[in-house]
C-alpha cells in the first residue's frame, strides 16, 4: 500500500463519518430525544421512585405544585434524559421523588 492509497482511505473514511454526522445537526431536539426510549411505568426504579409520566396525576405526598422533571437538576431537556435512569428518556411533564430543584 502506498501512501497515495492511504491518504485516499483516510479521505474517504473522513467523508463517510461527516456525511452520517451532517444529519443529526439539523434535527430538532424532540427528533434526537426520540433516540431514548420512553421510561416505562414497569422500570423498577421508576416504580421505587414513584415515576409518573404527568406530575400532575401523583398522589405522593412528596409532590410539590409545579415540580416535573423539566424543572429538574437531573433532567436534560436536549435529549430528554434524565440522569437517574440511564438509557431512557422521561416525559417533560413527568415527575418523580427523586425531583431536585435545576438551579438558576
Ligand atoms: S429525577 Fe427529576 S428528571 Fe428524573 S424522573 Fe425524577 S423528576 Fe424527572
Amino acid at each position: 500500500m502506498n501512501d497515495h492509497t492511504v491518504s485516499r482511505r483516510k479521505f474517504l473514511i473522513g467523508a463517510a463519518v461527516a456525511a452520517a454526522a451532517v444529519p443529526m445537526l439539523g434535527m430538532a431536539p424532540q427528533a434526537r430525544a426520540a433516540a431514548l426510549p420512553r421510561l416505562p411505568a414497569t422500570n423498577p426504579q421508576a416504580k421505587a421512585l414513584g415515576y409518573v409520566a404527568d406530575a400532575t396525576t401523583t398522589k405522593n405526598a412528596a409532590h410539590k405544585v409545579g415540580s416535573a422533571c423539566t424543572n429538574c437538576q437531573f433532567y436534560t431537556a436536549a435529549t430528554g434524559a434524565c440522569a437517574l435512569f440511564a438509557g431512557f428518556s422521561v416525559e417533560p411533564k413527568g415527575w418523580c421523588t427523586a425531583w431536585a430543584k435545576k438551579a438558576g
